[in-house]
């Protein structure tokens, strides 16, 4: 179910595995996406797993219709948990709201101030970290009152795999030097994780990057993760979740 779970003072917050839902076939098991296939009313199941998993009812998550842009919507008091704002991040500092980001290779985020009780979610990938969506995610969490905000970087495609044209890298790493990378192969490529940790730390956010501790390459992990590069269309989804404790 879970690659990595945590909970903090106030705050709980988790990356899913591939393992622990309905899911069957190339999605198997816990896939949290839909639109690639996969029976729609199971990965409604899946997602509600996930929550009820943390700690939390099925009924106080809120997802994004995810677009590889920057907007970061905030998630206020009453608000809808169906409404699927289109957006690539989420804040709020309402306690028992689970906010959920959703990828195959990309960069979920999941970001907290466990003392303010303010906590975030951005999916981040080639187009989100160049719009750098990790900096708007912290700025709307100090909106909300948030001082010392920690980030956690959870299971993506890794520097040595993320393979892209010469071009694309010489444009990405134009912007941000320290996401030059060179595939395991010896060919061009991209470590987007890098440079959203260069991001949030200059933003002066603490980043725990879990490719310190645990083997969370999406591209490498066909056991444990999915990975659209590997599985293309068809690709299942993991997530991060986070939530301030009611
Ligand atoms: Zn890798």
């Amino acid at each position: 179910m879970f690659a990595f779970h945590e909970s903090l003072s106030r705050v709980d917050l988790a990356f899913t595995d591939r393992h622990g839902g309905e899911s069957t076939g190339p999605w198997a098991s816990l896939n949290l996406g839909a639109g690639n296939g996969d029976d729609e009313a199971t990965v409604r199941r899946n997602v509600a797993a996930a929550v009820r998993a943390l700690g939390a009812d099925p009924s106080d998550a809120h997802l994004m219709r995810q677009v590889h842009g920057a907007d970061v919507r905030v998630v206020a008091s009453g608000a809808p948990p169906a409404a699927h704002p289109e957006a690539d991040a989420l804040v709020t500092a309402r306690p028992g709201a689970v906010l959920v980001v959703r990828v195959a290779d990309c960069l979920p985020l999941v970001l907290a101030d466990d003392d303010a009780g303010v906590v975030g979610v951005a999916h981040a990938g080639r187009k989100g970290v160049v719009l750098d969506v990790a900096t708007a995610t912290v700025e709307a969490m100090r909106d909300l009152g948030a001082r010392r905000i920690t980030a956690w970087i959870g299971p993506r495609i890794c520097g040595r795999c993320y393979e892209v044209p010469e071009q694309m890298r010489a444009d990405v790493a134009g912007r941000l030097p320290v996401a030059w990378s060179q595939t395991s192969w010896d060919t061009p490529a991209l470590d987007l994780a890098a440079a959203a940790a260069e991001q949030l730390d200059k933003a002066g956010v603490h980043v725990v990057d879990l490719a310190d501790d645990l083997a969370v390459c999406t591209y490498e992990g066909e056991t444990d993760f999915y990975s659209y590069r590997r599985q293309g269309v068809q690709s299942g989804r993991l997530a991060g979740l986070v939530r301030v404790r009611p």
